[in-house]
C-alpha cells in the first residue's frame, strides 16, 4: 500500500502548529511524505485510512491525548505495527515507561533538536522495514480470545497488558495458537520451541507450559486456553 510517488508515509501528530510545521518540513527535506494534524481525533481518523510508515505522536493533546492516541492505533487494523515516536514536553522517566507501555516505540522530550528528531525517525524507519521482512504470511500478528500475539515484534498482550514471554515461551505460545485445535505431540512443540540443539528433554514442555499458562490464562489452575491432551501432547482450545 504505497503512495503512488513511491516516498514513505509519516502521519505527524502535534498540537503547536510551529513545532508540527519544523518537523514536517525536515522530514519532508528528507524525502518523506509528511501528513500533519492537530489533534487525536484527526490522528485516529488518519490512520484509520491509510498505512502510515511511521508516526511521530506528541503526548500532551487536547482532546485524546497522545496515550490514548497510541494504543487506538495499536487495537486497529491498518497502523497496529507503525512504528511511534512519542514526543513529550515532560521529561520524567515515568513518561517514558508510560509511552512505552502504551506501544510507542521511542521517546523523544521536548525541547528537542530537529536533527535528533530526523535521526529517531530514521531508525524507526529503519525498523519498520525490518519488522515487515521479518513478518512474512503465516507470521502476522494474531488474535486469539484475549490475547494477542505479534511476531514481529514479539509482543503479547494478555487482556489490556503487555506480558513478557521468553523466547521458548513465546514460540510455544505462537505455534498453538495459531493452530487452535490441533493437537501437538511434546516431540513436535519440542522441534518448535526450542530452535537450536539443546539439552531439554520433553519434560521440559510440561515446564515451559505451566509457565506460559500462569502469564496468559486467566485461571492457571484451570486452563482454557492451552489444553492438555492426555497421553497425546497440547492444544490450544479451539476457538
Ligand atoms: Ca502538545
Amino acid at each position: 500500500m504505497e503512495p503512488a510517488d513511491g516516498k514513505r508515509a509519516v502521519l505527524v501528530v502535534e498540537d503547536e502548529k510551529n513545532i508540527r510545521d519544523l518537523v514536517c518540513l525536515h522530514l519532508q527535506v528528507e524525502g518523506l511524505d509528511c501528513v500533519p494534524v492537530g489533534d487525536g481525533k484527526a490522528a485516529l481518523d488518519e490512520a484509520g485510512r491509510r498505512r502510515f510508515d511511521a508516526m511521530v505522536l506528541d503526548l500532551m493533546l487536547p482532546g485524546l491525548d497522545g496515550l490514548s492516541v497510541c494504543r487506538a492505533v495499536r487495537r486497529g487494523t491498518l497502523n497496529q505495527d507503525v512504528p511511534i515516536l512519542m514526543l513529550t514536553a515532560r521529561r520524567e522517566e515515568a513518561d517514558k515507561v508510560l509511552g512505552l507501555e502504551s506501544g510507542a516505540d521511542d521517546y523523544l522530550a521536548k525541547p528537542f533538536g530537529v536533527r535528533e528528531l530526523v535521526a529517531r525517525v530514521r531508525a524507526l524507519l529503519r525498523r519498520g522495514a525490518r519488522r515487515a521482512a521479518a513478518a512474512p504470511d503465516g507470521q502476522r500478528p494474531l488474535t486469539y480470545r484475549h490475547i494477542r500475539v505479534d511476531p514481529a515484534r514479539r509482543r503479547v498482550r494478555v487482556d489490556d497488558h503487555d506480558v513478557d514471554l521468553t523466547t521458548q515461551e513465546f514460540n510455544l505460545l505462537y505455534v498453538l495458537l495459531s493452530h487452535p485445535g490441533i493437537v501437538f505431540s511434546r516431540d513436535a512443540l519440542l522441534a518448535r520451541t526450542w530452535k537450536e540443539n539443546t539439552f531439554v528433554t520433553t519434560r521440559s514442555v510440561d515446564t515451559l507450559v505451566k509457565r506460559v499458562r500462569r502469564k496468559v490464562e486467566r485461571d492457571p489452575g484451570s486452563p482454557e486456553v492451552i489444553l492438555t491432551v492426555w497421553g497425546a501432547g497440547y492444544k490450544a482450545a479451539d476457538v
